[in-house]
Order: structure tokens, then C-alpha cells, then sequence
């Protein structure tokens, strides 16, 4: 086993998205080779309903797939494929864009006004770029949840782990999502395969991850997150953290225990064209999808 280096630390960044949405976002828009297939990770966890309400109305995507997973409050979603509904707590959302879909995505908090969770985008390969579009939505009660003796606690968003099967499908990128709460002080590795780009984001608590110096197990001397989720706030648990090839990851939890998303998924390695929500692989295509939604034939499927 060799442990995946850290390669880099960053915090997410405010950001302004859809009709006025405030959230932090990850990555995305600068280097899309960096977590190829991932292109985009925002965190649009949010406690104040005008910093959220004006949602996302109508837009268009095409290229790529967008997996919506939500904490608290809900979204409430609509698509030119005809779905609608509504997103809870624990609930997961997987769209493919494929050739072209326009849907709304907007956002409610709940009872005490809380409205949490991600969106990462992750990119298709040319060869489904235009694909028929497709969405699958996962109740919350359908993602596995396996507790592991020490008290460790993962959910199975996207992929398989420890044996179980989240029930989303067919995703290009194959990637695996899991939402891992760890107790206080335990320390935990968990495998990931070795060709896969890698990143884990913690919003909850605090941690450090080993090292592949020292396999034994030295931890980091930088903390990450390093403040407990509060509701009143935010700031400052929301850590990006990038590996290195190897094929486990190691983390210990500080004292408040510690809670982050591991994703992982294959590198597609293909040129990226991107123009907002809509990421192709030639600048000809752009101006194709562009030309389409002038001309209302930017959605193909019926
Ligand atoms: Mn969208």
C-alpha cells in the first residue's frame, strides 16, 4: 500500500452563482485538467434564505453531468426532459446533460432556514458528449450507510465501498462519492484506486491527513478545516484537499470529529472547451451549442 500525498490545501472561495446564489466554490473554471474528470465542486451550504432564494431559473447545459447532493432544506427541480421534483435532505441528484438539457434548480431552506449542499460538475468523454440526456434522482433512504466499529460513518453517494452499491449508475466518469463522518481522535485509511484523480473536502471538524513519507503514519503538520461546523458560521471548514497518486489515503480526526467528502474518478484526458455550463471538447462545438440555443435547437431529445 503507498499513501497518497497531499499535493495541495486551498479553501473555497465565495462566489456568486445563478440569478444571485451565494456559495464557495472548490475548483472550476481554472485548470480543468487538474481534477479531470472533475470540473467544478461547489458548496452552496447557506444560512441566510436572501443569500440563496433567487436559486438557479432556467439554464442550459450540455457536456457534461451535474450530481446535486443535498444536507438541509431542499431543492425544488424542473427539466426540458419533462422531470420535476423535489430534492430533501440526504437526497442525491445525478443529471447527464449529454446533447443538451435546460433545467431550474432552486433552493429552500428549512425550518430554521438552513439550505446545504454540493454540486460537482463532472465532464463526459467526446464520445458521450452528445448523448440522450438523463437524470436519476436517489432518495436519501436508498444510499447505503455502512458504521464501521470505530464509529466510522460512510455514505455511498456515488460507486461502491465496503462492499455496498450507491444505486446511481452508468456515469461516465465512474466516480466514487462518499460522505465520511469520522469520530474523535480515531484514525482511519480508506482505499482508493490507484489511477484515479483524487480529492477530499471537509466541511465538518477537523483532521490531518498522513503523509506518504512516512507510512506509518506521521500526520500532516498542517491541520486542515480546523473550526467545527457552526451555523452562525461558515467560514473556515471549507478545505480542499488535492492527493498525489498512491492507493490509500490515511486521516486521523482532531477532537471534534471530523466530516469530508472523498471523491475520486477516472481522468477522461481529452482538450476542455468551456463556456459556463456547457463544456465540449473543440471551440467549434461551443460556437455550435451557442448557434443551437439562438436558434431553440439546443435540445435534441424529445
Ligand atoms: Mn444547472
Amino acid at each position: 500500500m503507498s499513501i497518497r500525498p497531499v499535493k495541495s490545501l486551498s479553501t473555497a472561495q465565495p462566489t456568486m452563482e445563478g440569478a444571485g446564489v451565494h456559495l464557495h466554490r472548490a475548483f472550476g473554471f481554472h485548470d480543468p485538467a487538474m481534477l479531470d474528470p472533475f470540473l467544478l465542486f461547489d458548496d452552496f451550504r447557506n444560512e441566510r434564505e436572501q443569500d440563496y432564494a433567487p436559486g438557479f431559473p432556467w439554464h442550459p447545459h450540455r457536456g457534461i453531468e451535474t450530481i446535486t447532493y443535498v444536507l438541509a432544506g431542499s431543492v425544488d427541480h424542473g427539466d426540458s426532459l419533462g422531470n420535476s421534483g423535489t430534492l430533501g435532505a440526504g437526497d442525491v441528484q445525478w443529471m447527464t446533460a449529454g446533447s443538451g438539457i435546460m433545467h431550474q434548480e432552486m433552493p429552500k431552506g428549512n425550518a430554521s432556514g438552513q439550505m446545504h449542499g454540493f454540486q460537482l460538475w463532472a465532464n463526459l468523454p467526446s464520445s458521450l458528449k452528445m448523448t440522450e440526456p438523463r437524470y436519476q434522482d436517489v432518495n436519501s433512504t436508498e444510499i447505503p450507510e455502512i458504521t464501521d466499529d470505530d464509529g466510522t460513518k460512510v455514505r455511498v453517494i456515488i460507486g461502491e465501498f465496503w462492499g455496498k452499491k450507491s444505486p446511481v449508475d452508468g456515469i461516465a466518469a465512474d466516480p466514487q462519492y462518499l460522505d465520511i463522518s469520522i469520530p474523535a481522535g480515531v484514525k482511519k485509511s480508506f482505499k482508493v484506486d490507484t489511477y484515479r484523480n483524487t480529492f477530499a473536502y471537509i466541511f465538518q471538524g477537523a483532521g490531518k491527513f498522513a503523509d506518504a513519507s512516512d507510512p506509518n503514519g506521521v500526520l500532516l503538520e498542517k491541520e486542515v478545516a480546523g473550526q467545527e461546523f457552526n451555523i452562525r458560521d461558515l467560514s473556515g471548514n471549507r478545505t480542499l484537499v488535492e492527493f498525489d497518486t498512491g492507493d490509500e489515503i490515511t486521516v486521523q480526526a482532531g477532537e471534534e470529529g471530523m466530516r469530508f467528502l472523498l471523491i475520486s474518478g477516472k481522468p477522461i484526458k481529452e482538450p476542455v472547451a468551456w463556456h459556463g455550463p456547457i463544456v465540449m471538447n473543440t471551440n467549434d462545438e461551443i460556437r455550435q451549442a451557442i448557434h443551437d440555443l439562438r436558434n431553440d435547437t439546443f435540445i435534441r431529445a424529445d
